[in-house]
């Protein structure tokens, strides 16, 4: 699935690195290693990362005339170093409900993330109270309510502008009441408006964490990965304000820029923990690093 997911990055950068090449192999020079360079950046990976792989290429093979499976080997090596992480699925509460707070800024694949999430939870049995938290956009509650429906989890909703935090508060407590599993948590997904959303997921954090002292368990930023380098800054902005503990890469299927994953891993010590792989609320996946530098170059 992912290897489908990443076809749009990986035919783009393994084209441009077979052309690099010819039967009887390449000298590694410098115009080499240029072009190889401007081909990883072109994935969206960064500068950084691609400067370290140039680098690296460089040091395993300057002067030498290689073949392309030699290069890959190095260029994954290295790629493995800079993305790897411990697979990490939800860290879940000892006792009562595991709180999940979701944030991300508006079509970045939230609310559709949140229903793979609740997919995901449920299919391991878990019963699931969803908080429709974005209590500026009527849309995005009524789509998590059609999404709560099929996927038969309860949902707390607030009036149409009301306080987030109410509704989270609500929801925990439905939650608690119910001896519910999980509880998902979704916030507004505005960031012109840093300061009014540090504001609120913080008002959030502090009324659920009265509540359960350990909540929220889990902070979800979803970002989308077709992006690219946005992404990157809209994580910025996120993990300062928002305490994140882990990722969902959406629309990882639909990009050509399957590299940001490398720049998230590289500036941000928060993990990728799930990817998005279409439009379906079963099309999620748990993140593998090592899966995924190998699915780049099959
Ligand atoms: P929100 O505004 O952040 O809540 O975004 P939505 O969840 O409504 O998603 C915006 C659009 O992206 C919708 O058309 C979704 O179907 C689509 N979308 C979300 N996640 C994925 C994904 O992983 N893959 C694909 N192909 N589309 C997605």
């Amino acid at each position: 699935r992912l290897k489908s997911a990443l076809k749009k990055t990986t035919d783009l950068l393994n084209t441009d690195i077979r052309d690099l090449f010819k039967k009887e192999g390449r000298l590694v020079d410098d115009e080499m290693l240029d072009s190889l360079y401007s081909i990883l950046v072109k994935t969206d990976m960064g500068v950084g990362p691609a400067g370290r792989i140039r680098d690296r290429v460089k040091t395993d093979f300057r002067g030498r005339v290689v073949h392309l499976t030699d290069v890959i080997a190095s260029v994954k090596s290295e790629l493995r170093e800079l993305v790897a992480q411990p697979l990490q699925p939800i860290t879940y509460a000892a006792e009562g409900p595991t709180v999940v707070l979701v944030v991300g800024v508006n079509g970045s694949g939230k609310t559709t993330s949140i229903a793979k999430l609740t997919s995901y939870f449920r299919q391991q049995g878990k019963s699931v109270v969803l908080g429709a938290g974005d209590t500026f956009r009527a849309a995005a509650c009524e789509q998590l309510t059609i999404w709560a429906e099929r996927l038969g989890a309860n949902i707390v909703k607030g009036e149409a502008g009301g306080d987030p935090a109410a509704v989270a508060h609500r929801a925990v407590a439905t939650a608690i009441a119910e001896k519910a599993d999980v509880c998902i948590i979704d916030t507004a997904g505005r960031l012109q408006t840093q300061t009014n959303l540090m504001q609120q997921l913080e008002k959030i954090h502090r009324v659920i964490g009265k509540q359960i002292p350990e909540a929220p368990h889990e902070v979800i930023l979803v970002l989308d990965a077709t992006a690219g380098q946005n992404a990157i800054s809209q994580a910025q902005g996120f993990s300062t304000a928002a305490h994140c503990t882990g990722i969902v890469l959406a629309k990882l299927d639909g990009s050509a820029k399957g590299g940001v994953v490398i720049p998230i891993r590289e500036k941000f010590s928060i993990p990728v923990k799930f990817v998005g792989l279409g439009e379906k609320a079963t099309d999620l996946a748990i993140f593998d690093s090592d899966q995924f530098v190998d699915a780049l170059f099959e």
